[in-house]
């Protein structure tokens, strides 16, 4: 069905069978999306978005994860049941299309067949994963996400930066020590309490129980550079990490799926040193981090920091362009 511009929706409704043990008015419902994740970036060599690979036992695409298997998995799940000549409460399927975008369209639709579906006594959830394929998993938890935008500023107008360095706190600085206050930067912990869970204890037992069965395949399966290790080595801790506890997932993508973590985070450092400070009182490691240092200071001099700086001093564009080829390289 559609309602007016909105994404579609499937609603599929299945009368029960049998003798159920329940009450004859129980409904469940299975929910599920058809819509896709972006495409995303990061592909390996000969894979891609929009050609589907199949590799082993494997599909490589979009698509091919997230989350097109809930409408097959509900229907073929009934059918199992009723095959086998069990009895079951009436059904409902629900499967949007808008969910990696929101869902903002789903309320409409639940509002709108509200009658249809009538009294619910169960809702299964159909868009999660699984640790492995050997066993059945259920989620058991799921975390929500609380973001915001943080904003420096402590000047009415940009101004030189060989003025102000010293003068005044770089607002870098200032937006660190305020994210410092939620998070811990060495450990990642999160310093409020407001958003801590106490976790239940057969939660507890089941991250035991998961690990044990998993073992290193909690972190392992996840694409690491070398040299990268999880946060802790105790797969335990790990399972609780990413369920039940609070974790900074900054710094949020500014483009691409909200939900993504990107594979790299890149910060240009900029710091002003005075010329008769000796290279040769350095150690050899900070000679050569103050020499890649310098050659980004000078690219930045004669990019972004003169187009920003002059520009903003009402040389314009042009002009900006114009100091930027004026500086020698
Ligand atoms: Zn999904």
């Amino acid at each position: 069905m559609r309602l007016g511009e909105r994404t579609p929706l499937i609603f599929i409704d299945i009368p029960p069978a049998g003798e159920a043990n329940g009450s004859a008015t129980d409904t469940v419902m299975l929910y599920g999306h058809l819509d896709k994740q972006p495409e995303m970036t990061g592909w390996r060599e000969g894979l891609g978005p929009w050609t589907p690979v199949l590799e082993g036992d494997k599909l490589y695409g979009r698509g091919g994860a997230d989350d097109g298997y809930a409408l097959f998995a509900s229907l073929t799940a009934i059918n199992a049941v009723r095959k086998d000549r069990l009895p079951h409460a009436r059904c409902v399927i629900l499967i949007e299309a808008c969910e990696e975008s929101g869902s903002y369209d789903l309320p409409a639709y639940v509002e709108h067949l509200a009658t249809r579906i009538g009294e619910l006594s169960l809702v299964i959830c159909l868009d999660s994963g699984c640790a492995n394929y050997d066993q059945l998993w259920s989620t058991t938890s799921l975390r929500g996400l609380v973001m915001g935008n943080l904003e420096v500023s402590l000047l009415n107008e940009g101004v030189h930066s060989g003025d102000g360095t010293g003068v005044i706190a770089a607002s870098e600085r200032v937006a660190r020590s305020l994210l410092d206050r939620l998070e811990d930067s060495q450990t990642g912990a999160i310093k409020l309490p407001e958003l801590k869970a106490e976790i239940p204890k057969p939660r507890l037992l089941q991250a035991e129980r998961a690990a044990a069965v998993l073992g290193d395949r909690v972190f392992n399966t996840f694409p690491l550079k070398t040299g990268v290790s999880p946060l802790t080595r105790n797969n335990v801790e790990l399972i609780l990490n990413r369920t039940w506890r609070p974790g900074s997932r900054s710094p949020a993508p500014t483009a691409g799926p909200r939900s993504a973590m990107p594979a790299t985070c890149c910060a240009r450092s900029r710091s002003s040193s005075f010329p008769s400070v000796s290279a040769a009182r350095r150690r050899p490691g900070r000679r050569r981090r103050r020499q890649a240092h310098a050659r980004s200071r000078s690219a930045i001099r004669r990019q972004s920091h003169v187009q920003q700086c002059w520009g903003e001093r009402g040389l314009g564009r042009a002009g900006a362009g114009a100091m930027a080829r004026a500086v020698p390289r």
